[in-house]
């Protein structure tokens, strides 16, 4: 199955993916985690990268396409993948439809997160990462067992550089004016699931995993 989970930052596709990635065995594929990983590594992607993500911008087209085309061919991802935080623009989500279309591939889904601003600003201030391993906290709803330690690989976790209030508005713009229309894309296309992306994370998981068996003649 392939699929793209999309909505505004904070409205849980990091902590959607890492559970639907078990529940339909397909690796989770996000952008934002690779940026992060490169910058972390000081590669040169990773420093370019980190000049338009601390800014809460997005960082180019063709950086992302460059990326994102390296990652799919892997083996893991033969049989399927789930994307999060990719398609970011319409030009991404035409690139990729063309990528797919040269492939003889097709997009199963895209499942659109909906919450409503004040969640998103409450997620994201409460927000902990792992940066080894990728698990996602909240620090009030979803706290880790030990103190500031990731339940996963005992790493201590952090807060993202990009959630910091300011650029959280800068982020929260930037979706509105980019990325909001690649919601439509999908949608004209008839590929769009939307969820309520307000619920407790388990019922989020549950409510995606119906829409796609609706969405698949009940094959899940
Ligand atoms: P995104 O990947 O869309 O930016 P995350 O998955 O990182 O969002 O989630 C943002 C924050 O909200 C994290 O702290 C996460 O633990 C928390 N969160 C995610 N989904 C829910 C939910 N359904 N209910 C409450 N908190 C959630
Ligand atoms: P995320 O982890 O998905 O919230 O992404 C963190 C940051 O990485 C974003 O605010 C962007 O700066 C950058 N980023 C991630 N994915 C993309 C993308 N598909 N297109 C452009 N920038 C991206």
């Amino acid at each position: 199955m392939r699929l793209i989970l999309l909505g505004p930052p904070g409205a849980g596709k990091g902590t959607q993916a890492q559970f639907l990635t078990e529940r339909l065995q397909i690796p989770k594929i996000s952008t934002g985690d690779m940026l992060r990983d490169a910058a972390d590594d000081g590669t040169a992607l990773g420093r370019q990268a980190k000049q338009f993500t601390d800014l809460g911008r997005l960082v180019p087209d063709e950086m992302i396409l460059d990326l994102v085309t390296e990652r799919l061919p892997q083996p893991d991802a033969a049989a399927g993948f789930l994307l999060d935080g990719f398609p970011r623009t319409v030009g991404q989500a035409e690139s990729f439809s063309s990528w797919l279309r040269d492939r003889g591939l097709s997009l199963d889904a895209a499942v659109d997160l909906k919450v409503r601003d004040e969640t998103i600003v409450e997620r994201i201030s409460h927000r902990r990462v792992c940066p080894e391993c990728h698990d996602t906290y909240h620090m009030l709803t979803r706290p880790p067992i030990v103190d500031e330690t990731c339940d996963v690989c005992a790493h201590k976790l952090v807060q993202r550089d990009d959630d910091r209030a300011e650029v959280v508005r800068e982020r929260l713009r930037v979706y509105q004016e980019r990325t909001e229309p690649v919601i439509s894309y999908y949608r004209d296309r008839g590929m769009l699931l939307e969820i309520d992306g307000e619920r407790p994370v388990g019922e989020v998981t549950e409510a995606i995993v119906a829409a796609l068996a609706r969405g698949k003649g009940g094959q899940l």
